[in-house]
C-alpha cells in the first residue's frame, strides 16, 4: 500500500532515496531549504557560461560505483565524462605530478633514499591490496603512517594531507581506516557530467517531479515530531503529517529540528565532529597553470590548501573562454576565514597566484564568487564505527542518512546515493511491517 513520505534535504541522498521510494509507488515529499537541489554538490554559473560548475570543487573517481551504477540505470551513462587531469604536490619550492603509482615511485626515487622508497612502495601496496579496514580504525593515521613508511615521507607527503584536511587541532586523532579507504578508491581519471554536476542534479530533480515526487525548494524544515497518526513535519508554510521522516542534514541540524530524539541521542549527534569549507572561486581572462589539483602543505605558506584549475579538467570553452581557479580550504567551522568578506580573502589570496605563475597580474580576473559551509567533512577518530548513530533514530518512523554516517568511505556523492538508497530500503521494509 501506498505510504506518504517526507525527506528532509534535496541533496544527492535525498534524492537518490525518494527515487527508490518513488519508483515503489510510495508519495513523496522532499523539503529543502535551499532554492535548488544539491546541496553540497550544487553549483552555479555566469550567465555567458554553457555549463555549470560545483560551489565546491566535485568530481568523480570511476571506482564510484554507486553513483556511476544509479547513472547507468537511469541510462544517462552517454552523459558521463572521464578525463585524465592533472593532480600535482608542492615540494621545495616545485609541483610534482603524484596521481598514479608511476608518478609517485619516479618522485620518491628520485627525493628519498632508497629505504625509503621501499617502505612507501610497501604501504602502499599494502593498503591497496588489504581488504580489511577494520584493524585499521583502532589506530591513528598519524601513528600508523609514521612506522610503516618512516618519518620522512610521512612528513612530505602524508602529514601536509592530514593537516589539509582536519587542521592541527585534529589531524593527528583521524583513525587510519579513512586513510585507507582514501588510497583504495582513487583513480587517475575523473569523472563529471555533461553540464556538470548541477545538470545531473536538475536532471535527476525534473525526473522525479514528472514521476509525482513533491520537491518543495526554499522550504526549511524546523520541527519533527511524532503525532496521533505518524509524523509532522512543520516549515514556515505549516505543518503536514507522513508515516515516515528521512533526514539527511548535518547532525547537528537533525538534533535541533527533531524534537521527540531522546535526549541521549542528540547529544550523541551533536558530539560528531567535523569541518567546514570555504572556497573562493576567481575566473580569469587566461590560464593560470597546466595542471588540475595542486595539493599545497600548510607549510609552505600558502593561504589555502588547494588550488584547482577547474579549466585543466573541464574545457574553458563551455564557459566562455573564463579559466576558472577554486581557492579552497576545509578549516575548523569557528576559523577567522568564516567571517571574511570575499573581498577580504581576495586581498588574502591572489597574491600567491604568482607562485603559480610568476606572469600572474591582478588584471587577469574577471570575476569571483565565495562558498562557505561550516559542514563539509565528518572527522573520523579512532574506533569510528562504533561511534555512528543507526539509520533508524530512537524515534518510531524517523530515518537518518547523513555524510556522517558514511564509513569507512571518504565521503562523497557516490556514498550519498549508496547511503540514500539503504535508507529507502529500510524505509519500505519497516513500513511493509506495520
Ligand atoms: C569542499 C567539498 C568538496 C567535495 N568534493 C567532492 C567530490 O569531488 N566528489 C564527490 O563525490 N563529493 C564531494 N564532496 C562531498 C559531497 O558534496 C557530499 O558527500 C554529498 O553532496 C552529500 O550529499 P547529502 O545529500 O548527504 O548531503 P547534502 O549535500 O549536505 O544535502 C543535504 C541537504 O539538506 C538540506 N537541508 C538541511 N537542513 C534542512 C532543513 N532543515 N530543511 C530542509 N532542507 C534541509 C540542505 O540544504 C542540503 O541541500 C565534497 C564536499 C565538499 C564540501
Amino acid at each position: 500500500m501506498s505510504k506518504r513520505i517526507a525527506i528532509v534535504g534535496a541533496g544527492m541522498a535525498g534524492l537518490a532515496a525518494a527515487y527508490d521510494l518513488n519508483r515503489a509507488g510510495h508519495e513523496v515529499v522532499i523539503y529543502e531549504a535551499a532554492g535548488q537541489v544539491g546541496g553540497l554538490a550544487a553549483g552555479f554559473k555566469a550567465p555567458h557560461w554553457d555549463w555549470t560548475i560545483e560551489k565546491y570543487y566535485h568530481h568523480w573517481f570511476q571506482s564510484d560505483r554507486h553513483m556511476l551504477g544509479f547513472i547507468d540505470e537511469l541510462g544517462w551513462s552517454d552523459q558521463v565524462l572521464f578525463p585524465r587531469p592533472y593532480t600535482v604536490v608542492y615540494f621545495e619550492g616545485r609541483f610534482y605530478p603524484l596521481d598514479s603509482i608511476v608518478e609517485a615511485a619516479k618522485f620518491t626515487l628520485k627525493h628519498f633514499s632508497p629505504i625509503d622508497f621501499v617502505r612507501f612502495g610497501a604501504t602502499g601496496l599494502y593498503l591497496r591490496l588489504t581488504p580489511r579496514w577494520q584493524p585499521l580504525e583502532k589506530v591513528t593515521a598519524h601513528e600508523w603512517m609514521r612506522k610503516r613508511v618512516g618519518e620522512n615521507i610521512y612528513n612530505t607527503l602524508w602529514r601536509p594531507m592530514l593537516v589539509g584536511k582536519f587542521g592541527e587541532k585534529y589531524y593527528k586523532e583521524v583513525n587510519m581506516a579513512w586513510m585507507w579507504a582514501r588510497l583504495k578508491t582513487r583513480t587517475t581519471r575523473l569523472g563529471t557530467f555533461v553540464g556538470g554536476f548541477q545538470a545531473f542534479l536538475d536532471k535527476l530533480a525534473d525526473l522525479l517531479r514528472e514521476n509525482g515526487v513533491d520537491i518543495r525548494l526554499n522550504s526549511p524544515v524546523t520541527d519533527i515530531r511524532r503525532s496521533a497518526n505518524g509524523l509532522t513535519a512543520a516549515t514556515d508554510a505549516g505543518a503536514e503529517t507522513f508515516d515516515a521522516v528521512i533526514s539527511t542534514s548535518s547532525p547537528a541540524l537533525m538534533a535541533h529540528i527533531a524534537a521527540d530524539l531522546p535526549d541521549s541521542y542528540a547529544e550523541h549527534l551533536r558530539s560528531l565532529k567535523s569541518m567546514g569549507a570555504v572556497v573562493l572561486i576567481v575566473s580569469l581572462d587566461r590560464p593560470l597553470t597546466q595542471f588540475y589539483w595542486h595539493n599545497l602543505p600548510k607549510e609552505a605558506g600558502f593561504p589555502f590548501l588547494a588550488l584547482v584549475e577547474h579549466t585543466n579538467f573541464v574545457s574553458s570553452e563551455h564557459f566562455g573562454g573564463d579559466h576558472i581557479i577554486y581557492c579552497g580550504d576545509y578549516l575548523d567551522p569557528d576559523h577567522e576565514y568564516f567571517t571574511l568578506s570575499k573581498e577580504e580573502l581576495l586581498d588574502r589570496f591572489l597574491p600567491s597566484f604568482r607562485r603559480f605563475n610568476p606572469d600572474f597580474d591582478p588584471s587577469w580576473v574577471k570575476d569571483s564568487w565565495l562558498w562557505k559551509t561550516r559542514y563539509a567533512q565528518p572527522i573520523p577518530l579512532v574506533n569510528h564505527s562504533r561511534n555512528i548513530p543507526p539509520l533508524r533514530t530512537p524515534v518510531p518512523g524517523l530515518y537518518f542518512a547523513s555524510m556522517s554516517q558514511v564509513y569507512p568511505w571518504d565521503r562523497g556523492t557516490n556514498f550519498a546515493v549508496e547511503i540514500g538508497r539503504r535508507v529507502a530500503g529500510m524505509v519500505m521494509e519497516d513500513l511493509d511491517e506495520t
